[in-house]
């Protein structure tokens, strides 16, 4: 069997605490707006899911792209890029995903 797997490595490109993509599955009228006015970007996908884009660097994120509390960050970054909540990586990501036997 064919598994999906993230492959590579961080390169402290610092982009992933620049901008940030996460689903929300189906929200409602109400909640896109707001998003809408908060700057967020918003992406329907193929299959009905809301994809929510932030935009704003991370007040953690340090000039060298290190982050200022990397032992207390949230579990969200500690799992970052997951194959299960990250749809899209940026580009300048050492992350991909691959596949395995
Ligand atoms: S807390 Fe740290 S790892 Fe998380 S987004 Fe901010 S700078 Fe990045
Ligand atoms: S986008 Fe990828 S390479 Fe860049 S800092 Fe985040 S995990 Fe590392």
């Amino acid at each position: 069997m064919v598994e999906t797997v993230m492959l590579g490595k961080c390169v402290k490109c610092g982009n992933c605490c620049r901008e940030t993509n996460f689903i929300v599955g189906k929200p409602t009228e109400d909640e896109i707006k707001l998003w809408m006015l908060k700057g967020f970007r918003i992406r329907q996908l193929d299959n009905g899911d809301t994809l929510v884009t932030v935009i704003a660097p991370c007040k953690h994120l340090l000039p060298d792209n290190t982050c200022a509390i990397y032992e207390n960050r949230p579990e969200y970054c500690k799992k970052w890029p997951t194959l299960e909540d990250v749809p899209f990586i940026p580009a300048s990501c050492g992350f991909h995903y691959g596949w395995r036997k």
